[in-house]
């Protein structure tokens, strides 16, 4: 649906200004239910969450004679760990999320998949620290690396598929990133060439899905005192070259970091398990008998081929328009008549190379569906 079609239907709906002024004043609720850390936790502790950056700057450092990062800098192999990092959260949110409707029997009015991600998303901006930002805005790209890719080996889209569109998971991110803050995220929706009536209708998705989630958790919360379930975790061996990936979601404790907040969040009907494995495939599920919610070492060793693979090629790609727009500018005075950015030539900034760039597409066996 077109940037068009989405304003006619603002225009005639006479509730959507209603919804966003009703969630100025509860969202602050949703904002103080969704995984806020439960009525148990002790505010003068801090949140493990916010020593996730400080974490990965270790990892950084410990990988700077690693093969493929030796010859980056500090500072690029930080960016490359909280790349994959990041993205392993998010897929982590998202099947938790299905791991909440199946236990919770939470109602779902639409596709699932895509409920997931909402979940993932206004919990990473409920957490709303720059390392969360940071984590939206490389997850936004992880979705456009993925299409990149998968356009250069000519892969067809899967229109039938329970799972959006890979462009349009990393739109919905950036959308109610916009919904939730217009300010703060005019960068990203900026550099997106996000249209102005989508920001506007992007409030009003943004208010309906925090007002959702806050609606259906809200008789699943402790009360004051109630022990929590206890979530394991198990980070299992990392086979041949997955053994850095291990050792380093390991070191940064991205498991023991969600199942803390999870525990604390909601009262689950039974103990569970979040753990990492060698799958020898590259994916991440929840299992309802195992009780088991499974991320797998080869998802983010595709996570670090896609960054290696895409990342470089986008900066260039933005080097080159930049010295392109410069040499226009210098020689052609007046550029009337050309099309103006209205969107789709935008994206490339963020999606990355154009269909005939020559980034060598990495091997893998299975495509990435978490
Ligand atoms: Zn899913």
């Amino acid at each position: 649906m077109g940037a068009v079609a989405y304003g006619q239907r603002i225009g005639s709906d006479g509730r959507s200004n209603n919804v966003v002024r009703f969630c100025l004043r509860s969202c602050a609720v949703f904002f103080a239910l969704l995984f806020s850390g439960g009525a148990g936790v002790s505010q003068s502790m801090p949140p493990e969450s916010e020593q996730l950056p400080a974490r990965i700057i270790e990892v950084g450092r410990s990988l700077k004679d690693h093969p493929r990062l030796r010859k980056l800098t500090q500072q690029e192999r930080e960016n490359a760990v909280e790349f994959v990092v990041g993205n392993m959260l998010f897929v982590l949110l998202h099947e938790l999320a299905h791991a909440a409707i199946a236990d919770l029997g939470l109602p779902v009015l639409g596709r699932e998949e895509d409920t997931a991600d909402e979940f993932a998303i206004l919990t990473l901006l409920r957490m709303g620290t720059a390392f969360t930002h940071r984590v939206l805005t490389d997850a936004t790209k992880g979705w456009f690396f993925s299409a990149r890719r998968d356009r250069n080996d000519g892969e067809p889209l899967a229109f039938y598929d329970e799972h959006s569109l890979d462009q349009q998971r990393a739109y919905q991110i950036v959308c109610l990133m916009v919904g939730h803050n217009p300010n703060e995220m005019a960068d990203l929706a900026n550099e997106m060439k996000f249209p102005d009536d989508r920001r506007e209708s992007c409030k009003k998705d943004f208010a309906r899905a925090s007002l959702s989630w806050a609606a259906v958790l809200k008789p699943h919360r402790p009360e004051a005192g109630q022990p929590n379930i206890k979530i394991e975790t198990i980070y299992g061996d990392g086979k041949g070259d997955l053994d850095s990936f291990a050792q380093g979601l390991r070191a940064v404790r991205l498991l023991e970091t969600v199942a803390g907040r999870a525990a604390d969040a909601v009262v689950w009907p039974a103990p569970f398990t979040l753990e990492m494995q060698s799958c020898g495939f590259i994916n991440a599920r929840w299992t309802d008998e195992s009780r088991k919610l499974t991320l797998c070492y080869e998802l983010a060793a595709d996570f670090a081929e896609l960054y290696h693979n895409f990342n470089k090629v986008v900066a260039a790609k933005q080097e080159s328009k930049e010295s392109a727009r410069s040499l226009k500018r210098s020689t052609r005075p007046s550029l009337r008549g050309t099309r103006a950015s209205n969107g789709a030539g935008g994206r490339r900034s963020i999606a990355g190379a154009t269909r005939d760039d020559s980034a060598p597409a990495p091997a893998r066996a299975f495509k990435r569906h978490p």
